[in-house]
């Protein structure tokens, strides 16, 4: 007999889309979040996340791509070019046949969302400024020590679920092993506004300190995504307001003319960490958990959401939610995409961090040859988009968890 069916260690962004995709579910769910709870949405950081329009559909299953959408800007255009040569490329929504490639939120209104869903979740138990400190699993329960200012418990759960972010303590007390690499790069996160109307477009530009990338948002402002060494991050954080917009255009180039202004500015440090599995007994890791990458081609949550639909739809299915055979399923089902994904994000860096002037003329003529390639342009969108194979199950295609008929 245990406590809890599922035990979910993390309320970031994976974890609450877990919880609030279970809510159709006849399972008893307990999450555990070791910071307090945000009680006002400025309790969010800065970050916008460019969702492709698989993860639109997944969040029109669980039910909170309405509550999101007033506020969500579209993606018409990807624009790639790099500084210092004359090549681009650009992905066009109409050319792949769609209305949009994706969509840009603002994380506050994303977790808003999320919450706001969750809280009324008579399936779900939260608990806040707890931590995990020690599992234990046999066959029939892991034994979860939490631990929080009054003193430590204990509670039984079916099935432990670890999204408890890049530094996973469900990881390593696991006993998963990670691959880890710093990129040495610090991304710096402002909500800024050009002079020109964005029209839709989400511009990647290859600077020659990093990559730079402008997310359409509402209002006509844009989602600035900088990654640089850590020493010239610093520099550009200490700059003051009208220091800081002059020295965009610099790098962005005037595209989007120059910018008048802008929102705070935020930092985050840049690592990938991809666990070597994703199963132990009774144990599960997704989200960042179980691959942090770096936000250069802005998969990380779009990962984590087929993750959560991939185990989302074998819980439904399954009696048991530690089930060996569910565990097996849900690694084999995951780890191929998780890993052609890091690759991606990986090589497209790596593409792009050599200055030498004779690669970076031939990458320009790459992406103007890219440009006249439509097949090509058209796949990359799609998987851009979070379009994989095989696509089972309700949540993938926008509907309701047990919309489908899975008896449980
Ligand atoms: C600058 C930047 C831009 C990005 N842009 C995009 C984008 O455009 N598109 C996209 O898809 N992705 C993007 N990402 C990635 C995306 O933000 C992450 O993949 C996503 O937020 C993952 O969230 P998570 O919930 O898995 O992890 P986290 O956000 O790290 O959440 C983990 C949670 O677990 C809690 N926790 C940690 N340890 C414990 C413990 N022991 N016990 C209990 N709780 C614990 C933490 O407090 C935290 O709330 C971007 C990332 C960055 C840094």
């Amino acid at each position: 007999m245990t406590d809890y069916d599922i035990t979910i260690i993390g309320g970031g962004l994976t974890g609450l889309s877990l919880a609030a995709a279970l809510a159709p579910l006849p399972l008893k769910i307990l999450m555990v979040e070791s910071r307090p709870p945000v009680t006002d949405m400025r309790g969010w950081d800065e970050r916008s996340l460019a969702l492709g329009f698989g993860s639109r559909l997944i969040y029109g299953g669980i039910g909170i791509w309405d509550a999101v959408t007033g506020n969500a800007s579209p993606i018409e255009t990807v624009h790639v070019s790099e500084q210092g040569t004359l090549g681009s490329t650009r992905l066009t929504a109409e050319a792949v046949g769609v209305a949009a490639l994706g969509h840009v939120v603002t994380l506050r209104d994303l977790a808003t969302a999320l919450e706001e869903k969750v809280v009324a979740q008579p399936n779900l138990e939260r608990c806040y400024e707890t931590r995990l400190v020690q599992v234990e699993a046999d066959g029939e329960a892991a034994t979860l020590t939490l631990e929080d200012d009054n003193g430590r418990r204990e509670v039984a759960t079916s099935l432990l679920a670890g999204a408890d972010g890049g530094a996973s303590s469900s990881r390593s007390l696991l006993g998963i092993d990670a691959a880890s690499e710093d990129y040495g790069q610090v991304a710096i996160v402002a909500n800024v506004t050009p002079r020109k109307p964005h029209h839709g477009v989400a511009y990647e530009r290859f600077t020659r300190s990093g990559p730079m990338a402008m997310l359409p948002l509402t209002g006509n402002r844009s989602a600035m995504v900088w990654s640089l060494p850590p020493r010239e991050a610093e520099r550009v954080m200490a700059l003051d307001e009208a220091a800081f917009l002059a020295e965009l255009p610099r790098h962005f180039g005037y595209r989007l003319g120059d910018f008048t202004a802008t929102g705070p500015r935020e930092t985050f440090p840049l690592r990938m960490t991809l666990a070597r599995r994703l199963i132990a007994r009774r144990s599960l890791l997704l989200g960042n958990a179980a691959h942090a990458l770096h936000p250069i081609a802005g998969q990380g949550l779009n990962l984590a959401l087929r993750d959560v639909a991939v185990l989302a739809e074998l819980l439904a299915s399954y009696d048991d939610p530690g089930d060996d055979m569910l565990l097996q399923i849900y690694q084999q089902r995951r780890q191929p995409d998780i890993e052609a994904t890091a690759r991606a994000s990986d090589g497209l860096l790596r593409l792009f961090s050599h200055h030498w002037p004779p690669y970076a003329h031939l990458r320009g003529a790459a992406l103007i040859g890219l440009d006249r390639l439509p097949p090509l342009k058209r796949r990359l969108a799609r998987l851009g988009m979070g379009f994989r194979k095989p696509l089972q199950g309700p949540l993938f295609h926008g509907r309701p968890l047990l919309s489908g008929g899975q008896p449980r």
